[in-house]
């Protein structure tokens, strides 16, 4: 087993503890990195890269496909994961999502191709973390957590 285990550089919090303790789409946000801790990449990394910064935000993702070090690689698993989530809100575009963190699924139509990525959203425009995102695709899911 490597313990070459990366830790993220501390960062300003009110209180560290308050930080470490409770797991938010925030935190996920702001430790988004567009890597892994496993140093692998798929080719297409979207919910890899994502699933990473959940849990390094303090979520657990327990089933499906992972990488080396336990981080979810599909984009429709960790969408899966999200609608699960005890008290989630589920939203179906930006629309109604005119502040805070949402975990958002986005699908093209002509093809099912997935992508998962955290928007910040912010009175109809948004700011995102992900390795990309593709707001003009059909499915626009929000879900909040
Ligand atoms: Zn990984």
């Amino acid at each position: 087993m490597s313990t070459n285990v990366k830790k993220h550089a501390s960062k300003t919090v009110n209180s560290e503890s308050d930080f470490f303790d409770t797991a938010s789409l925030s935190k996920a946000y702001e430790l988004y990195e567009g890597k892994c801790t496993c140093d692998t990449s798929y080719g297409n990394d979207c919910a890899h890269f994502l699933s990473n910064a959940l849990i390094n935000a303090g979520y657990s993702i327990t089933s499906g496909v992972k990488c080396p070090t336990g981080r979810l690689i599909r984009a429709k698993e960790l969408r899966d994961w999200a609608k699960k989530m005890p008290n989630v809100v589920e939203r179906t575009n930006h629309d109604s999502s005119s502040s805070g963190y949402w975990f958002v699924y986005q699908e093209r139509a002509n093809d099912g191709q997935g992508h998962v990525c955290i928007h910040k959203e912010n009175q109809g425009k948004h700011t995102s973390v992900g390795t990309g995102d593709y707001p003009d695709w059909e499915v626009q899911t929000h879900y909040q957590f």
